[in-house]
């Protein structure tokens, strides 16, 4: 199937209706996850979260329904700046920031190592069913600095 056919098909992605951002696509194994049953299931098969921080939106479709961060049953960076960047390994941004700034590689490397593991189970704990090490790797290159 061809991309433009794909793009035919779905004219208007929704856009969150707390920011107007886009948000990432989320299926039901993570939808189920992060929400009581009757939220995710009043969200149906094909449902976005908003990763803005300041958003109150967490999910939403494009048939006008949302759930509030609030009714999450646990929290993630950046939606909560303080929580795990990587739900999986509960790694936090002070931590990988720590570790950037003192030149010290090791949590990331053994991140990497980890990621590939049956422990990564980004589809579930993460609330946008993302793979977290990009996300770990990007902040950890921005902050690095050589010792
Ligand atoms: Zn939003």
């Amino acid at each position: 199937m061809s991309r433009a056919f794909i793009r035919e098909a779905e004219p208007t992605e929704p856009r969150c209706p707390g920011c107007d951002a886009p948000g990432e696509q989320v299926g039901p194994a993570t939808l189920k996850a992060h929400l009581p049953l009757a939220d995710s299931a009043a969200l149906g098969e094909r449902a976005f979260y908003c990763v803005a921080s300041g958003c109150r939106t967490a999910y939403f479709n494009g048939w006008g329904v949302s759930v509030p961060a609030d009714r999450m049953t646990a929290t993630a960076y950046p939606k909560d700046p303080a929580g795990p960047l990587c739900p999986c390994f509960g790694v936090t941004v002070e931590e990988v920031l720590a570790d950037a700034r003192a030149g010290h590689k090791e949590r990331v490397k053994d991140l990497m190592e980890r990621s590939r593991g049956p422990e990564a189970r980004c589809v579930e704990r993460c609330p946008d069913g993302q793979p977290c090490l990009p996300r770990v790797l990007r902040l950890f290159r921005e902050s690095f600095q050589t010792p």
